[in-house]
Formats: C-alpha cells, sequence, structure tokens
C-alpha cells in the first residue's frame, strides 16, 4: 500500500489559518479566556483534518506523505524552538515537572506576560510573515520539550492521513536565532549546533518509531548571505546533515527531504547532495536551475522541483515550468514537482472571489489552484506531451493579460518615462530643518504616535454595514469623523505634541490605497497570516496604477480644524504597496514603484496645498523586499530610495516629512534609511532594546528619530520608568536636538485602556527626560 519513494507532486505547505481564518478565531477566543485549552486544541486538530481531507480531494496522496504537516498554532520556528526545549533564561520555570513546554508556555515565549518580553518577531526572508526569534546562550539546554510533532502524526495517520511532519532544520535554527542578551560578547548561536543535533536526532528517531515515512527539514537560511564565510556554513551544513542522513540511517529515522526555500543553494548545493538526503528541494521559481554537472551529483536523492510559485498569485507559466523540468530530468534520476515555498504565503482559493471580474479572476492561482499546477506539471515527468492541452490554456492567459486594457495606460507611461533627476530630490537638509523647526515650534523631544489609534469594534462594524449597503456613505463619514474627534480629543488630554487622525477609515494601511488608485483590485476572504493570529488581505496590483481623486485630504483638513497642534498627514509608501500586495510580474517592480510614487507624489501636494505641515509616509517593509544576496542589495536600493524620494521631493522646505520602518533590524541599512532623506525617522526599537539607537550612533545619523519605546506588539503597558530608561539610552546615543518620542508602530492592534495609560506613560517619561535636560 505504502512504498517509501517521494509523492509525485507534493505542496511544502498550506495555508493555516483556515478559509475563514478559524485559528484567528479560536486563538483569539483562547487568549481571551472565552474557550479552554482543550477546546482550542480541539478545533485545531478538527482545523488540521479537514485541510489533509481537502487536499487529499485536490489530489494528493494522503497515503504517501504528499501532504505536509505544516500547521501552527502560531509560529514554525517557535514550534521548533519548543520541541528543542530552546526557551531564553527568563523564560526557565515554564517547564513543567517533567522537563516539558505545554500549550500555555508556547503562548507565554509568543505573548510575554506581565512582566516578561515576549520573544522578539522579525521578517521571514523578503516575505511579509514574521517569525519569533529564539534566543540562545552557551548555557542553554537542548533537550526534546515538546511532542506535538509526533502526536499530531499519529492523530493524523488515525484519522487515515500519512503525512509529512515539517521542522526547521539545524542550521536555519540557528541562523534564524539570536544571541541571548545574557549570552556574552561573542557569542553565536550557530556554535550550538554540535549540542541541538542529538535533539533532532532523537525527534527523528521518535517520529520513525511512531510510523513517519517522510520528514520535512526546512533551511530558507541557506539560500541568503550570512555573516559567515561560505567556507563556514558549508562546514555546518555537511556536520549536520552527515550526523542526521548518513550517520543516522532509516529504519531509524525517517527519510529526509531538505527544502531550501526563498533562492538559490549556490555553492551549498553540492554539500547538500554529498550529505545523504534522500530527497532535495530547490526553489526554481527564486533562482535558477543549476547546472547539469550539479545536478548529477544528486545521485540517488530526489530532486523536488519547486517550480509553482508559493508566494505570488498568477497563474503558472506551464510552457516555461515544463521546459525547466525537461532540462531537469536529463539529468536527476529522480524527480518530484512542488511549489517553490509553503503555500502559507497565499490565500486559500481564488473560487472564493466571485466578486472579481471573472478576467481577472482567470488569471490567478492560490493554494487550491496551485496544488492543481503542480499535480499537472508532475503528470508531465516523462511524458511532456500529456499536458499539452494545460500549457497551451496558460499561453492563452498570458496573452489576455497582456492584451488587456489597464495593464498598460498610456498617461501613466508618458509620466514614468518622463521623469529627470530633480523630480528625486529636495533641498538640502539643514535649511529644511531650520524652515520647519520655525513653523512647527516644538519642545525637545516631542511626543507624537505613529499614526493608527485602536480599531474599536463600532469602527470595524461601521465599516461592514457601509460595505454591505447597510449604512449610508453619509452616515459612516459622520460616524468616522465622530471617531476622529475622540482621537483629537484624547492626543490632547495625553498632552501629545504633534497628533494624528487615528486611521479610523483605513481598514488596512495598504488596501485602503488599493481601494482609491486605479490598477489595484481587493478581495474578501484572501488573508494571509502575517504573524500569530494577524491576517493581511494583500491587493492585487495588476495594471497601471494612478490617482483618481485626493484620497486622506478630506480627513486630514477635518482632523486639523479641531486643533491648534499640527497634525501628521499619513499615508502609506510606495515600497510597501508593493511589498504587501500581489504585485504584478510583467514588468520590473522599480516601474510599478514609480507609478505608486507619482500617485503618491499628487496626494502629498493636495496635503500641503490643504494646510499639513508634517506628512509621514509609511515605508516599514523596505527592509522586506532587501534580497537575500548581498550583490543584489544595491540596484533594490536604488530603486526603493528612489520611489520614496519621488514620492516625497515635491513639497516645500518648510513641509516636514516624516517616515516610519519596522519588523526589522535595521542595521544593514542605515544608508538606505538615511538615504530617504526624510526629516524624521520613527524605527521599532522597543523589541530589540533600542539595538537601533547605537547602529544610528555609528552611522553618525542627522536627522530626526523617534526609536520607538513602547512596544505595541502586546498587550502589556510599559511603566513611566521602563520607558524613561529606554529614552535616557536613546538620549545618552543620539543629540537631543534630534529625537522624538513615539510608540514602535500603529496602535490599530490594540485596546484603549492598555493604549491610554501606555500613552501616559510615555508622555510622562518624556517630560521627566526633559526636565532633566
Ligand atoms: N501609520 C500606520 C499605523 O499607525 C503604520 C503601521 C505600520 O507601520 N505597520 O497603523
Ligand atoms: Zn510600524
Amino acid at each position: 500500500m505504502t512504498d517509501k519513494t517521494f509523492p509525485a507532486a507534493t505542496i511544502l505547505g498550506y495555508p493555516r489559518i483556515g478559509p475563514r481564518r478559524e485559528l484567528k478565531k479560536a486563538l483569539e477566543n483562547f487568549w481571551s479566556g472565552a474557550s479552554t485549552a482543550t477546546e482550542l486544541e480541539q478545533t485545531c486538530q478538527d482545523l488540521r483534518h479537514r485541510s489533509y481531507a481537502h487536499l487529499t480531494k485536490l489530489g494528493l496522496d494522503a497515503h504517501a506523505s504528499a501532504v505536509p504537516a505544516s500547521f501552527s498554532y502560531y509560529d514554525q520556528v517557535l514550534d521548533t524552538a519548543v520541541t528543542l526545549g530552546a526557551v531564553p533564561s527568563r523564560f526557565a520555570d515554564l517547564f513543567d515537572g517533567e522537563g516539558k513546554l505545554g500549550l500555555d508556555a508556547y503562548f507565554t515565549l509568543a505573548r510575554g506576560d506581565a512582566d516578561r518580553a515576549p520573544l522578539e518577531m522579525t521578517k521571514w526572508f523578503d516575505t511579509n510573515y514574521h517569525y519569533l526569534v529564539p534566543e540562545l546562550g552557551p548555557e542553554t539546554v537542548f533537550r526534546l520539550a515538546n511532542d506535538w510533532i509526533v502526536e499530531n502524526f499519529t492523530a493524523a495517520r488515525q484519522a487515515g492521513f500519512t503525512t509529512r511532519p515539517v521542522l526547521v532544520g539545524p542550521v536555519s535554527f540557528l541562523l534564524l536565532s539570536k544571541a541571548a542578551n545574557d549570552a556574552g560578547a561573542g557569542f553565536e548561536p550557530l556554535s550550538r549546533l554540535a549540542d541541538v543535533l542529538p535533539v533532532y536526532a532523537e525527534v527523528l528517531r521518535a517520529l520513525a518509531a511512531a510510523g513517519v515515512e517522510w520528514v520535512q527539514l526546512e533551511e530558507p537560511a541557506l539560500v541568503a548571505d550570512q555573516d559567515l564565510s561560505e567556507g563556514e556554513l558549508a562546514a555546518a551544513v555537511q556536520l549536520a546533515y552527515i550526523a542526521l542522513a548518513t550517520e543516522l540511517q532509516a529504519p531509524q529515522r525517517p527519510r529526509l527531504l531538505v527544502t531550501s526555500s526563498y533562492g538559490s543553494l549556490g555553492g551549498l548545493l553540492p554539500v547538500l547532495a554529498a550529505s545523504g538526503l534522500d530527497a532535495l528541494h530547490l526553489d526554481l521559481v527564486n533562482g535558477t536551475v543549476p547546472a547539469a554537472a550539479e545536478l548529477e551529483a544528486l545521485g540517488s536523492t530526489v530532486l523536488v522541483a519547486g517550480l509553482v510559485d508559493g508566494q505570488n498569485i498568477w497563474k503558472a507559466d506551464l510552457a516555461a515550468a515544463a521546459a525547466k523540468l525537461r532540462r531537469l530530468e536529463e539529468s536527476v534520476e529522480g524527480l518530484a514537482v512542488a511549489t517553490s515555498t509553503s503555500l502559507f504565503h497565499v490565500p486559500h482559493d481564488v473560487e472564493q472571489e466571485q466578486q472579481l471580474d471573472p478576467v481577472l479572476r482567470s488569471w490567478l492561482a492560490f493554494a487550491d489552484q496551485k496544488v492543481d499546477e503542480v499535480r499537472t506539471l508532475a503528470r508531465a515527468v516523462g511524458r511532456p506531451d500529456a499536458i499539452a492541452a494545460e500549457v497551451a490554456a496558460a499561453a492563452a492567459i498570458l496573452e489576455t493579460r497582456r492584451q488587456s486594457p489597464g495593464v498598460r495606460q498610456s498617461a501613466v507611461r508618458a509620466r514614468t518615462g518622463g521623469l529627470v533627476p530633480a523630480d528625486f530630490t529636495r533641498d538640502e537638509f539643514e535649511s529644511r530643518w531650520t524652515a520647519q523647526q520655525d513653523v512647527l515650534r516644538l519642545p525637545a523631544l516631542p511626543t507624537t504616535t505613529i499614526g493608527s489609534f485602536p480599531q474599536t469594534r463600532d469602527i470595524r462594524l461601521a465599516r461592514a454595514r457601509a460595505l454591505k449597503g447597510e449604512l449610508e456613505d453619509a452616515a459612516y463619514e459622520q460616524l468616522m469623523k465622530e471617531e476622529i474627534k475622540r482621537v483629537i480629543e484624547l492626543q490632547e488630554e495625553l498632552g501629545l505634541d504633534v497628533l494624528v487622525h487615528g486611521e479610523p477609515e483605513r481598514n488596512d494601511m495598504v488596501q485602503y490605497f488599493a481601494e482609491n488608485l486605479d490598477g489595484f483590485d481587493v478581495t474578501v476572504h484572501g488573508w494571509v497570516q502575517s504573524y500569530g493570529s494577524r491576517c493581511t488581505r494583500p491587493s492585487i496590483l495588476w495594471g497601471d496604477v494612478s490617482r483618481l481623486a485626493p484620497i486622506t485630504v478630506p480627513w486630514t483638513r477635518y482632523a486639523q480644524s479641531l486643533t491648534e497642534k499640527p497634525v501628521k498627514g499619513m499615508l502609506t509608501g510606495p515600497v510597501t504597496i508593493l511589498a504587501w500586495s500581489f504585485v504584478r510580474d510583467d514588468q520590473p517592480l522599480e516601474e510599478t514603484a514609480n507609478q505608486v510614487a507619482l500617485a503618491l507624489r499628487d496626494e502629498i501636494s493636495d496635503l500641503q496645498e490643504a494646510g499639513t505641515k508634517i506628512i509621514q509616509v509609511d515605508e516599514p517593509a523596505l527592509r522586506e523586499l532587501l534580497p537575500l544576496r548581498r550583490r543584489d542589495h544595491a540596484d533594490y536600493l536604488r530603486w526603493s530610495v528612489g520611489s520614496f524620494k519621488l514620492a516625497t521631493s515635491g513639497v516645500a522646505a518648510a513641509t516636514q516629512i516624516h517616515t516610519h520602518l519596522c519588523y526589522s533590524e535595521f542595521g544593514e541599512i542605515i544608508d538606505a534609511i538615511d538615504a530617504l532623506d526624510a526629516d524624521v525617522t520613527s524605527i521599532e526599537a522597543a523589541r530589540s532594546r533600542m539595538e537601533v539607537v547605537q547602529d544610528l550612533e555609528q552611522h553618525g545619523f542627522a536627522r530626526g528619530v523617534g526609536p520607538g519605546i513602547y512596544d505595541i506588539h502586546s498587550p502589556r503597558i510599559p511603566s513611566a520608568g521602563e520607558l524613561q530608561e529606554l529614552l535616557s539610552a536613546a538620549v545618552a546615543h543620539v543629540p537631543v536636538r534630534q529625537l522624538w518620542v513615539n510608540p514602535d508602530c500603529g496602535l490599530k492592534t490594540r485596546a484603549y485602556p492598555e493604549t491610554k495609560a501606555s500613552l501616559e506613560n510615555l508622555v510622562e517619561a518624556a517630560r521627566t527626560v526633559r526636565a532633566s535636560l
């Protein structure tokens, strides 16, 4: 019934959130106390088994390990950390009497508690997913501390599914970790490789004993340039996989698939090929087909060809994919077809989007459609003609896309085609700064927020009713204005210096603009996980972009009419709009970014005209799209920074441009942040305990900067004392004239009680430090 060969068609992972965001609801119920742990476990098991049944129906072989067990309660890196017992010393008490980490421990690591900050969160490669960063030190004890991976396999098998358990592989796990605060100078997590391998081996033995046939170890960190030399990295890979694949042999372990999503393995391919793996996955969407000699070195290792894009939603160019498949066939013994990455970056099913123009819908493939593409390509192995009809159909769709009106608009093309260097530059910073101080007259250490205030139930309800037509436009507008008024009054009361309107009218910082710009469409059910229970609904950028009418101007003008204090205009920058949308793949990103930038430039000029003195253009995703290989950085930064400057360079010297960045480590791109030429940059810092401030100092960053001192990603209320300490740390590294005081991101995901209390403390901390200057 089951043989041990690798399935011909598979995917690397499937959306975990559920077609109707069932996981989000289950988690939030549990966290709020509305459901018990047992209920959460049951709901998640149902969700897992339903998705296995669904994938079986879509044609993946449920008896041949074709269905990956890629579910996670919160995050796959956290799952791996918990499996390995790798938790920082401040959480040492989370182990139970038997040395195990349970559900409560798991969520405490993810979300923190009253006196402990959670694990830091950061971007997962060049995607909009965020993982929790394990903190390791020389003393970290690795031991099998959680058995979910085995238990879930067993439960699934009892329900009739032989899944393929998934774990982050040892090298990536360590490369994705950071040195714990108490690790001591110079500690590198990768130095613990030899200590972590025995626990991986123990997991593999336990999985084999439970009847697992194939296990998937994910090694995406191998496609990115790291801080260590290629030789050191190769040595680590060799050490890890000789231990797990050669020294540990089946049947003591399951068959091993190692995946390498998001790019090319480069020089590590031969190392992996020689280490005795049973199957190796290559990302042939982000990476290229390796040379024949390298493929031949795979020998009996099955090549799992990642030919279907796991990160974007355009239907595959089957002709191109089939051509790659033929080149592979010439050189490898065993060949299977898969996606380039897990499918958790894309929504479940395009058929749920019946409101979309059928023509646009016919261009798209979400997770379920991608399963089909994988299966189609798998049929072509050894028999290229078997899929001739599908190849022709895919080619016809690409041709309709090319011909479709809206995909190319001559007015938009004329504008981007006519850009000159002056369109990308402002006056020199010092003279702008002086002009701005004259207009704004702010105190030292001015306080502000990042833009959004809590999106209350009432606001979301009003928007939902307006969408359904139950609430007229005028009534909706009235409700939003009332909300803006409340938010302005609250900020006056709190004593903040630069106010915001609170963004109540925005469902999302990208979708809101997508809905108001030409060239985009939006989905109804197209949610993808951003972190934990948080999802975003990326818009679809399919055509040439232009602004139909002013978007934010009336709201900002209204907010400013309510107060003497300056109200910041609030826009999302071109790079972030691209990063958080599904973007057309038929032209360079630079052209698309400049189109968006020109639309924003018009909006900014209208805001200035309406009396707005400070305009913030958020680029939280600037770091996110940074290529994984250093050789590609310069070109990316050239066009991405250029598009920000194109958007913001049309204003007077006295108009202050702010930007905001978050979710990342910024050390590497401080030059680029400086090159944005924004007058003030607010930047995430609280979760990494103000690390970025030292980077800024080293760089000699001379512009305004607001290192976020209040971590808004957790409901925890920081005390005034704690905020004061962080602020004093900033003062020690950045000249006071440059410093701003703010949270580290927008407040839309928080509730009012904690927001008010935290902002009160923030204003108090600013006043105390101000008085001590
Ligand atoms: N202005 C946005 C807000 O406050 C910025 C959000 C973000 O950086 N993710 O919500
Ligand atoms: Zn942010």
